[in-house]
């Protein structure tokens, strides 16, 4: 019994010793933050700093498409999709390009504001604190209150799925474009005669996109629709090949909507061409 008590004390004993220490460093250790805090005169100035800058953070813009159709998967490029989806987001993304490129800017203006900071330099006088304590402390909370360097690079991921028609993807591609090569694709887009875009490559990239929108499942639903008979002729699935059919064509800016597409036999599709009829459903 006698031993266990002895024991128990000890172990108290050392606690009670322990907890003492830690508490002294700890108020040892306050009273060295809280002078540096308030005599340092790089902090003040740092904190000083700090208040004049803003930076902007990163918005991701990243785009991914999946196509259950093969040959749309192969024939459009990441590019191609990139160029597609500029012309509705064009200003968006370009906004945050130049807050990039501003965060960039104001980074090393705000690195050079810091250089002529020199730790060690306290307003009051340090008494019977170690200077060599300040100086640990100091450099660690200063380096703790300095801006970390903000995104200044623009970059956006392009992913494309191919995926069969159950939505099981089988095959991925893609391409990273920085905020440069973006800026002149919106500039080549940018060069219009009304709706039309004068640069041929950017009209084609637009193109195959848009085609590449009929999905297969949208075919089959179009085929549907019309009763899996040509609208022209009126022939039937059992008897001639199907095709979809852009009412408007795609090269004269029609869309892979619903209500602009149809379905003909291949016979009348290639009778048709490129002019715009609408056949009576
Ligand atoms: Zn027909």
């Amino acid at each position: 019994m006698l031993y266990l008590i002895i024991t128990v004390t000890t172990i108290s004993l050392i606690s009670i010793i322990f907890l003492t220490i830690s508490l002294a460093l700890h108020y040892n250790h306050k009273r060295y933050v809280s002078f540096v805090t308030k005599n340092s005169v790089s902090l003040c100035a740092l904190k000083k700093i700090n208040s004049e800058f803003t930076f902007y953070p990163f918005v991701n813009f990243d785009q991914s498409y999946t196509y259950d159709n093969e040959d749309y998967y192969e024939n459009i490029s990441c590019e191609d999709y990139l160029i597609y989806q500029l012309q509705f987001q064009a200003q968006k993304i370009t906004a945050q390009i130049k807050k990039m490129n501003r965060n960039k800017i104001e980074y090393s203006k705000y690195i050079a504001r810091l250089k002529i900071l020199k730790l060690g330099d306290f307003s009051a006088p340090i008494g019977k604190l170690k200077r060599t304590t300040l100086l640990k402390i100091e450099n660690k909370l200063y380096n703790e209150a300095k801006f970390e360097p903000p995104p200044m690079q623009f970059f956006l991921t392009v992913t494309l799925y191919c995926s069969q028609i159950n939505g099981r993807i089988y095959a991925s591609k893609y391409d990273n474009f920085s905020g440069d090569i973006i800026l002149s694709l919106v500039k080549r887009l940018n060069n219009k005669n009304g709706t039309y875009y004068r640069d041929r490559e950017i009209w084609d990239a637009i193109c195959r996109v848009e085609r590449g929108k009929v999905s297969n499942k949208m075919r089959f639903s179009i085929y549907e629709r019309d009763g899996y008979r040509c609208k022209r002729c009126g022939i039937s699935q059992r008897y001639a090949k199907l095709e979809i059919d852009h009412i408007i064509p795609i090269s004269k800016g029609g869309k892979s909507t619903y209500e602009n597409l149809q379905t003909l036999c291949h016979e009348c599709n290639v009778e048709k061409g490129d002019s715009i009829n609408i056949f009576p459903r």
